[in-house]
C-alpha cells in the first residue's frame, strides 16, 4: 500500500475529525460567504506523481479552490431554482459515500429496499398513487429523459414495433405536443432521437405560460396518430402550471402519452394553499420531480415516476449472463440509464427520516411567503416592474438596465439572481428554493437590488 494511503488508513478518525470541523465552519459561515463567486481562474496544475495525503490536500483545497466557491447553499443564492441541503441530508450524503452501496441488486444489500422504501415516501409527498413505480436519476432532465424514453416505447407498440429493438428508425415522425416546456425536453428529445425539431410549442392561455387545453385538444385533434404530451407543472421563468386534470381528461378522447415535468413544481403538493396547482399529476404517464431542488438534498438526486415498468424495463433492460435477468421485481440496473448505481435515495431517505412531510411543507411555505415579499417589495422600486403574479417561489421582473443591476447585485456578495426572457421582455428572476431562506433575506436581496438599481442611476 501506498505510505500516504497506509497514513490516512491509519488516521482516518482525524482526517475526517478535521473534514468534519471545517465542514462545520463553513456552513456556519454561509451567511456571509458571498452568494457568487467570481472564478479565481487557476491554472490547472500537472497530476501529482508523488501524493500528499489527504490532510495537506485538504489544506490545498481550502487554500486554492473553496475561495472561489459560490454561496449557493446559503440563503440568499436564488439563482435558477436551487436548493440546499438540510442537515439531515447532508449526514445521509457523507454515509452515502460512506457505505458506497451500489444501489442495483438485492443479491448483497438492502440498499435497494432502501430506495424503494424512500420511493414509496415520494409517492405519497406528492400525492401518486400505487400505480407509479419510481427510481432515482441524477436530475430532472435525467428524469425527462427517462419518462420520455418510456413514451417512445409506447408509441412504438401502438404501431406494433419496439423502438428499443429496432431503433427509432422504426417509428414515424413523433409529434410532441408541449405549451412552454423545459430546456431539458429538447434535450431529451435529441439524446432519444426523437428530435428536437417535433416538439411543437401549443399555444399558451394570454398572458401565462399554462398551455391552452382548448388549442391542444385541437391541435391532438389534428394528429392522425399517438403522440407525446409533457404538461408543464411549474415552469421557470412564472411557476406557471398547465391544468393536469383538464390535460389528463384529453386521454379518453385522443391517444397520447402524458408526461409531467413537475421539477420543482410538484413541491406544491405539500402546501395545502398550492396543492391544487398539480391535481390530476396522478393521471400522469410519467412525472418528472427534481430532489436536488425544493427538497434540499445535494447534487444530484431526482426521481421518476411512471405507470409503465414494463415499457422502462424493456428499454433499460441490461441483460449479462452474471447479472439477475429483468422479471419480477427488477434489479435496478434494468430500470434507469445507468447500471452502478451511488444510493442517491439516502440523502432524500434522511432529510424526510428527520422532518418528515410536515418539516417539509413549512419549508416550501416558508419559500413562497418570501417570494411574496420579495415580489411586493421590489416592485416598489423605481425601474422594476413585475412580469407576472407570484404563483409560487419565483418572482420573475423587468429592471432598467438589467444585466449591470444583476452584476452589481452578484458583486456584494449578497445575493445571486439570474436573467431571462419573458415574452420578448429581457428580465431578472429570484428563484426561492432553500430551507434556509425567510422573509428576511427577502429583505436584504431587495435592499441590495435597491443599492444596485441607484447606483446604476448616478
Ligand atoms: C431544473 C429543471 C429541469 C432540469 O433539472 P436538472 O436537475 O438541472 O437536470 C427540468 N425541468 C424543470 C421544470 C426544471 O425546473
Amino acid at each position: 500500500m501506498d505510505s500516504r494511503l497506509a497514513a490516512d488508513l491509519a488516521g482516518l478518525p482525524d482526517l475526517l475529525t478535521a473534514a468534519r470541523d471545517y465542514a462545520a465552519g463553513v456552513l456556519d459561515g454561509l451567511d456571509e460567504r458571498p452568494a457568487a463567486a467570481p472564478p479565481a481562474n487557476l491554472v490547472p496544475e500537472p497530476l501529482p506523481v508523488t501524493g500528499v495525503g489527504a490532510a495537506r490536500a485538504l489544506e490545498m483545497f481550502r487554500e486554492r479552490w473553496a475561495p472561489g466557491f459560490s454561496g449557493s447553499a446559503g440563503p440568499r443564492y436564488l439563482g435558477f431554482v436551487t436548493g440546499g441541503a438540510t442537515p439531515a441530508a447532508l449526514v445521509g450524503d457523507w454515509l452515502t459515500g460512506t457505505f458506497d452501496q451500489n444501489a442495483v441488486t438485492r443479491q448483497d444489500s438492502s440498499a435497494v429496499d432502501l430506495e424503494r422504501e424512500t420511493v414509496g415516501w415520494l409517492r405519497s409527498l406528492f400525492g401518486l398513487g400505487d400505480g407509479h413505480s419510481g427510481t432515482f436519476v441524477s436530475g430532472a432532465t435525467m428524469s425527462n429523459l427517462v419518462g420520455l424514453a418510456i413514451g417512445r416505447e409506447w408509441l412504438g407498440a401502438r404501431q406494433g414495433v419496439s423502438v428499443a429493438r429496432q431503433g427509432v428508425g422504426a417509428l414515424g415522425d413523433v409529434p410532441v405536443l408541449s405549451g412552454a416546456p423545459h430546456s431539458s425536453i429538447y434535450k431529451a428529445l435529441a439524446v432519444l432521437g426523437l428530435g428536437r425539431d417535433q416538439l411543437r410549442t401549443v399555444p399558451l392561455l394570454p398572458d401565462r405560460e399554462a398551455v391552452d387545453v382548448a388549442a391542444l385538444e385541437a391541435a391532438l385533434a389534428a394528429l392522425d396518430g399517438p403522440a407525446i404530451v409533457v404538461a408543464n407543472a411549474g415552469t421557470v421563468n412564472t411557476v406557471d402550471f398547465d391544468d393536469l386534470r383538464a390535460v389528463a381528461r384529453l386521454k379518453e378522447k385522443y391517444q397520447f402519452w402524458l408526461h409531467v415535468d413537475a421539477a420543482f413544481g410538484g413541491f406544491a403538493a405539500l402546501s395545502p394553499d398550492h396543492a391544487h396547482l398539480v391535481a390530476g399529476l396522478d393521471r400522469a404517464d410519467s412525472v418528472c420531480v427534481d430532489l436536488h431542488k425544493w427538497l434540499n438534498v445535494p447534487y444530484d438526486a431526482a426521481v421518476q415516476f411512471t405507470r409503465h415498468r414494463d415499457l422502462q424495463l424493456n428499454v433499460f433492460q441490461n441483460a449479462a449472463a452474471y447479472l439477475t435477468p429483468p422479471e419480477g421485481d427488477p434489479d435496478l440496473f434494468h430500470l434507469t440509464p445507468e447500471n452502478s448505481r451511488r444510493l442517491r435515495a439516502l440523502t432524500a431517505w434522511f432529510t424526510l427520516a428527520a422532518y418528515g412531510a410536515d418539516g417539509h411543507r413549512e419549508i416550501v411555505e416558508r419559500n413562497v411567503a418570501a417570494a411574496r415579499r420579495f415580489g411586493a417589495r421590489v416592485a416598489t422600486l423605481p425601474g422594476v416592474r413585475l412580469l407576472a403574479p407570484v404563483r409560487l417561489n419565483v418572482v420573475c421582473f423587468a429592471v432598467d438596465g438589467a444585466p449591470e443591476v444583476l452584476a452589481a447585485v452578484a458583486r456584494s456578495g449578497e445575493a445571486f439572481l439570474t436573467p431571462t426572457v419573458h415574452q420578448g421582455v429581457p428580465a431578472l428572476r429570484a428563484a426561492f428554493a432553500n430551507w434556509r431562506t425567510g422573509e428576511a433575506d427577502a429583505d436584504r436581496v431587495v435592499a441590495a437590488l435597491g443599492e444596485a438599481l441607484a447606483a446604476s442611476r448616478r
